[in-house]
């Protein structure tokens, strides 16, 4: 098959492995940058111009779209689902997910768990916002944050007002939930690939930090997931409409809270942390659907 892997940088670990493994299964492969994609939009025919060429012949696409150029990204891979590609991430499933707040809404409607989380337009009634999540400590997050950054654990309600207040004064959207200690600076990752988890680690934060992003200094393990957590994971990308996911979650007494769902999820973690082969489980996904 001949297989466009959207992203941004070539050299990236994870697109080097979909090109690896797409190259050792016998497929034409080739990184495309979505930002020199011209969409060329017509009654009939609707094309991408990319390098002087048309890619007419695509057979699918894995988007790999960082959140910075998601407009642009999201409206790529559409381009080329209108032109019959199959993807394992579809652009509406890729907006969705990108929108934190509108995807902890859908995920409450699955009867998963979630961290009780506001919302508010920047509502003057700090106190009151504070008191529906139950009160100090709680964790603040930026819409628009990711790995970690904008995300503030305040540990009194003092200190929670201040940060409210600041962030409405600025007009950042935030998010503000309740603060899982018994997850003890640790959270789960959990791979999906078709339905299936193919891969799952235990992060846990740096000394002194509660954010465990690898980023922010975490460390990763392998971890065996509970059925419980296989369950949410498994039922949080199918109601994402996320072929290709990677479901956060926190081991909190009342059982897994889904944190996020990640569309474009890295492979160089999970792959080290866990030994599997996630690229060619991605491969394999797509080779079944063409
Ligand atoms: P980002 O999308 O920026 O990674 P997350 O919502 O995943 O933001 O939060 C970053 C990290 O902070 C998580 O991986 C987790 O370790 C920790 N964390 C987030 N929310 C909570 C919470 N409600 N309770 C406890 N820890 C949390």
């Amino acid at each position: 098959m001949n297989l466009k892997i959207l992203s941004r940088n070539a050299h990236l670990y994870s697109t080097k492995r979909l090109v690896e493994v797409g190259l050792q299964r016998g497929h034409s492969v080739e990184v495309v940058d979505p930002l020199k994609c011209d969409l060329i939009i017509q009654k009939k025919n609707p094309t991408v111009y990319y390098k002087g060429r048309h890619l007419d012949t695509t057979d699918a696409i894995i988007p790999r779209i960082g959140t910075s150029i998601t407009y642009y990204g999201t409206a790529v891979v559409r381009q080329f689902q209108m032109m019959g590609a199959f993807t394992t991430t579809t652009s509406d499933s890729l907006i969705k997910s990108r929108d934190k707040l509108r995807s902890l809404q859908i995920l409450s409607k699955c009867k998963l768990g979630l961290p009780k989380t506001i919302f508010t337009n920047y509502s003057r009634d700090v106190k009151e916002a504070i008191q529906h999540v139950g009160g100090a400590p709680l964790v603040i997050k930026l819409l628009e944050g990711t790995q970690g950054l904008g995300v503030v654990l305040a540990e009194t309600e003092n200190a929670a007002e201040s940060v409210i207040e600041a962030f409405n004064g600025l007009e950042a959207r935030v998010i503000v939930q309740e603060y899982i200690k018994e997850a003890q600076g640790a959270d789960l990752r959990a791979f999906v690939v078709d339905g299936k988890i193919v891969g799952a680690m235990k992060r846990q934060a740096k000394e002194g930090e509660f954010r465990s992003n690898l980023h922010r200094g975490g460390t990763a393990r392998i971890i065996r997931l509970s059925e419980a957590e296989q369950y949410a994971a498994i039922k949080a990308a199918e109601a994402m409409g996320l072929g290709v996911a990677g479901v956060d979650m926190l081991q909190s007494d009342r059982g897994p809270l889904i944190l996020e769902v990640n569309s474009s999820p890295g492979l160089e973690g999970i792959e080290r942390a866990t030994g599997t082969d996630i690229a060619t489980a991605i491969i394999s996904y797509i080779e079944r659907n063409i």
